[in-house]
């Protein structure tokens, strides 16, 4: 047991809720930034509904991270904390305004923390931050076999093009913001290290109960978009994306501060590469009484695609994690038993 202080942003969020479980669970005492108290409150009950010790467990309100010193007051009240994870960021594609509602949240986000940090966290000597596999790659080029994606890749998007549409907005989102991220060390040279969790499409089933199902999380949705077809719906069978599980990304970011070897490192989490029908196989497979309510696709077709992805090395990571990914099978069937609870 520890009684070590780690910061969360972010915390109501799917992955952070999953992070502050297992935090939790590890005996750390975390300290959880959310935009509304009810979310909070929310947050603390599901934990002591799940028999974890919640007291350990407190929040501050940061409504909009992209304001101007938006962690400072939260930072100030809490001269205890040695770790930041800052996991808080817009991942949705819903947006108007592509630079404000995702540029900026994203890359001021991430300046805020690290400033909050350097004025008001000296003691703090860990930092993480949930960056992605958008920054690693952008779209257009997930095709292409002849490129190898590994953690010193990096998407080449301009922050004009960024501004194009919202998928390019996210994937510029989250390079900029990782981008930030190291040239503050570099340039400040603080007291802390840096890691960053980069993670593809994150599958698994959520922390807690879930209480509204009609819209999940973006990643968690795409499932739950499976589930949603009708028997006569085309099944789209080409490539969509390789997928890591929720409470592998979570366990990653805990390593990322504990673990010497992960310091000044990208965690690149990646496990198998999946399409629509792979999960509908997936599903079918294991749910024999939705059999009835979802198309049947082109099942023997599911791994066509297969040869026109490029691959991933991220034998670094795997090395650094020392811990052996969760299947698709088991993600799978995980999230949709929760969702179809
Ligand atoms: P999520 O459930 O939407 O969580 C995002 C969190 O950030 C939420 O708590 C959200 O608060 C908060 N947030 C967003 N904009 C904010 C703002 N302007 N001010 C304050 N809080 C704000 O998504 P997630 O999947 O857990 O994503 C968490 C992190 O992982 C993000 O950095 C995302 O880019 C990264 N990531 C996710 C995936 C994936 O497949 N899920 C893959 C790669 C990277 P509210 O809910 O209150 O708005």
């Amino acid at each position: 047991m520890t009684s070590t202080s780690v910061f969360v942003s972010g915390a109501s969020g799917f992955i952070a809720q999953e992070l502050v479980k297992q935090l939790i669970q590890k005996g750390y005492r975390v300290v959880g930034t959310v935009r509304s108290s009810e979310k909070g409150e929310s947050l603390q009950k599901n934990l002591s509904a799940a028999g974890l010790p919640s007291d350990n467990f407190q929040y501050e309100i940061v409504k909009d991270i992209a304001v101007k010193g938006a962690f400072d007051n939260a930072l100030e009240k809490h001269p205890e904390v040695t770790v930041f994870l800052h996991t808080a960021s817009p991942f949705h594609f819903n947006v108007t305004d592509i630079e404000k509602e995702l540029l900026i949240p994203a890359v001021e986000g991430t300046k805020n923390a690290l400033n909050a940090i350097k004025a008001h966290g000296p003691q703090i000597t860990k930092v993480v931050v949930t960056s992605s596999f958008a920054a690693i790659g952008d779209f257009g080029q997930y095709l292409d076999t002849s490129k190898t994606f590994s953690e010193d890749t990096w998407n080449g998007l301009t922050y004009e093009q960024a501004k194009g549409d919202p998928l390019s907005g996210y994937v510029g989102s989250k390079k900029f913001a990782e981008q930030t991220a190291w040239d503050f060390v570099k340039q400040e040279k603080p007291n802390f290290t840096l890691s960053t969790v980069n993670p593809v499409y994150v599958f698994g089933p959520q922390a807690f109960e879930i209480k509204d199902k009609s819209q999940l999380n973006t990643s968690s949705e795409l499932i739950n978009s499976v589930l949603k077809l009708k028997p006569t719906d085309e099944v789209a069978n080409d490539y969509t994306g390789y997928f890591i599980d929720v409470r592998d990304v979570a366990h990653a970011h805990i390593v990322g501060f504990e673990k010497k070897e992960a310091e000044g490192q990208r965690l690149f989490l990646a496990n198998t590469a999946f399409s629509y029908q792979t999960i509908l196989n997936q599903v079918r497979d294991d749910f024999p009484q939705l059999d009835d309510k979802l198309p049947k696709g082109n099942p023997d077709d599911a791994d066509k695609w297969k040869k026109t992805e490029a691959p991933i090395d991220n034998q670094k990571t795997r090395d650094i994690l020392g811990f052996k990914f969760i299947d698709f099978k088991k993600s799978i069937d995980d999230s949709v038993a929760q969702i179809i609870a």
